[in-house]
């Protein structure tokens, strides 16, 4: 490789090079997206054992929270309005913008109970080229009725407590003030951070029981399954659901080639690792615990369906 020392380029040399190297940055951009995309498609991110696309980006490359989050929302989008990868590369529009969009979209669909059509897509994202980022919250906002955006900030101290600045809209207020007072037993001096925890615990609890009792009670197999299992099959007792839950407390699908397991602690649900319709037992030998999106991936390999 060349021995190259930026500091000896001139000005002129410096920005020349500094332009090459954005243009590439937009084109690897674009390229990093359409594999998001695609990855995402063919679920590859099953394989290797994380339950999430999100999951995968994290902690198997270790994107920040938001940089991930950045990247689904924007390959999504572009897939589906392809021609988003011209404008990433001319630089017309970046993936906070497209970000931006797809969460506004997500807030209409909901609001106004409806999808909408590409073609409502792609006026958005011409209406927003070439602004910044506060411009493209104003534009989203007056083009779609909607409230203005607004980012909740954390702020980390050194004793690892955490400063949270959120904006809630009025009826958001009312709702928490609401809560406020009927957890007032359990919280009288009604500080923020103390109902909020209270209120998050109970929610944990929860689910948790939630996600055990469902495990315990409902029959796991993947609904299209069933019919095929149906003529052999003895339903496992809600004892032995719940001695498989107890020794495996998360999910345990395996990456075959790394041997990582997925440890996903939701959407738990026992699978018959050799399926009930090819000979497989109920023995505890049998039986594993997988996350709902493991349990329904194992089981289109099985069939044939992925
Ligand atoms: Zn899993």
């Amino acid at each position: 490789m060349q021995n190259f020392k930026i500091g000896y380029l001139s000005n002129a040399d410096l920005l020349a090079r500094f332009g090459k190297l954005v243009q590439t940055e937009r084109k690897i951009t674009h390229l990093v997206l359409e594999c998001i995309a695609e990855i995402d498609s063919r679920k590859l991110y099953l394989d290797k054992a994380y339950p999430s696309l999100y999951e995968f980006l994290v902690r198997e490359f270790g994107y920040s929270s938001s940089a991930a989050l950045r990247r689904i929302e924007s390959a999504r989008l572009l897939r589906e309005v392809p021609e988003v990868a011209q404008k990433i590369e001319s630089g017309a529009l970046n993936l906070s913008q497209l970000s931006k969009v797809q969460q506004a979209v997500r807030t209409v669909q909901k609001m106004e109970n409806r999808q909408m059509d590409v073609t409502e897509k792609q006026e958005l994202l011409k209406s927003i080229e070439h602004t910044t980022q506060q411009q493209t919250e104003v534009i989203l906002s007056q083009a779609l009725s909607l409230p203005i955006f607004t980012e909740d900030k954390e702020k980390n101290h050194r004793d690892e407590s955490v400063t949270l600045t959120i904006t809630l809209s009025k009826e958001q207020m009312a709702i928490l003030k609401q809560a406020q007072d009927l957890i007032a037993h359990a919280v009288p001096e009604k500080k923020w951070a103390d109902s909020i925890t209270y209120l998050a615990q109970k929610e944990i609890k929860r689910r948790t029981q939630t996600v055990l009792a469902s495990s315990v009670n409902s029959d796991s197999t993947p609904v299209a399954s069933v019919a095929a299992c149906q003529k052999n099959r003895t339903p496992l007792s809600p004892r032995l659901k719940k001695i498989v839950l107890q020794n495996h407390r998360c999910c345990q699908f395996k990456d075959k080639t790394t041997g990582k397991t997925c440890g996903s602690t939701r959407f738990l649900q026992i699978d018959h690792r050799q399926a009930v319709w090819a000979g497989g037992s109920n023995d505890i030998q049998n039986l594993q615990v997988l996350c709902a999106q493991h349990n329904l991936h194992k089981y289109r390999q099985e069939n044939f369906l992925s």
